[in-house]
């Protein structure tokens, strides 16, 4: 059995040295103990515009089990993450973060799941004490909603995650540019696991997800899995219909008894309240146009500049 690890690093120049150092040490010992015959651990490098990329090709030059992947710039987490399963050629692949908050430790026991037949082993999180107060609560509050908006999500869980070869050839069919990998695979249905760790610190430099980051994955997340907006404005719509009828009998009512007062109040507000109703819907509309917009275009979700130690030199797989 040969293990792909893949890690995505945007920026990580400064923890790159001790990823390989604790994966060198680690994927060994799961040789010697027979776990697995083989590995490579895939490093993608998103655009980073510090030394990470060098660090990469020293590491590559020096190990033929480092491969490595540079794209043209910045496509994300989930563009970086993606490329890095799709050049993955080993019987199963582990993702995990650069900066060593989800521990490389706990493969092992994802390898024994996967050996006892599940396809996908998912690493949740026991915790967020790690997290900030601010990334805590605004996490927790969207694995809510999506939950409430009924996409299936497993709580708690990252992109610390060990997939089969046949979960690996299923994620090689989706063919949708906006990608939400933690829903995507849990739709894709196979046997899973999950296994518990708790979340390190980082080891070193600061998030690559700022809030403008972590909205825009948000949205993401919700706009990919679910029509559930786009129901709920026809649901409040079909309520201000029902509204405005009985409001219109009423109306009629009062006027033939005599006893409609020209109101100011009940003009007005109804203006506000239905106009702000409609914008924010069209903007949940233009939400999904753009949607549809990005994935009509088809647009390349990574862009490869360059890559080592692989054998096909160049482009390699995109979807
Ligand atoms: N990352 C990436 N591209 C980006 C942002 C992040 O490849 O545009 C990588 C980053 O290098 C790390 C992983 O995604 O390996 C998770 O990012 P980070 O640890 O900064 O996120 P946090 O843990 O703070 O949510
Ligand atoms: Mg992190």
């Amino acid at each position: 059995m040969k293990l792909s690890v893949v890690i995505p690093c945007f920026n990580e120049e400064q923890v790159i040295d001790e990823v390989y150092r604790r994966l060198n040490t680690l994927l060994n010992s799961y040789m010697a103990n027979a776990l697995i015959d083989d590995y490579e651990v895939i490093y993608v490098d998103d655009g980073s515009s510090d030394g990470t990329l060098s660090a990469l090709k020293r590491l590559a030059a020096a190990d033929k089990r480092v491969r490595a992947i540079s794209f043209s710039g910045n496509f994300g987490h989930q563009p970086a993450l993606t490329a890095g399963l799709y050049h993955a050629s080993g019987d199963m692949a582990v993702s995990l973060d650069a900066d060593l908050q989800d521990p490389p430790e706990v493969i092992g026991e994802m390898i024994k799941r996967c050996a006892d037949g599940a396809d996908i082993v998912y690493g949740v999180r026991d915790d967020r004490q790690e997290d900030t107060w601010f990334k805590r609560v605004t996490a927790q509050a969207f694995y809510k909603f999506m939950t409430l908006m009924g996409v299936n999500l497993i709580h708690n869980h990252a992109d610390f995650r060990l997939l089969s070869r046949a979960a690996l050839d299923a994620f090689q069919r989706y063919g949708e540019v906006n990608r939400f990998l933690r829903g995507m695979f849990p739709s894709m249905g196979f046997k899973h696991s999950i296994v518990n760790y708790k979340r390190e610190r980082r080891f070193a430099g600061t998030t690559k997800y700022p809030l403008k980051k972590m909205v825009s994955f948000a949205v993401e997340g919700i706009t990919s899995f679910t029509n559930f907006p786009l129901r709920l404005a026809f649901v409040l719509g079909f309520v201000n219909f029902v509204a405005a009828i009985i409001l219109g009998i009423w109306t009629i009512v009062s006027k033939l008894k005599g006893s409609a007062v020209p109101g100011w109040a009940s003009i007005v507000l109804p203006i506000y309240l239905f106009g702000g109703i409609q914008l924010m819907f069209i903007g949940i509309l233009s939400e999904y146009v753009g949607k549809i917009y990005m994935e009509v275009k088809h647009r390349p979700v990574f862009i490869i500049r360059e890559t080592y130690n692989f054998d096909d030199k160049g482009q390699g797989k995109s979807p």
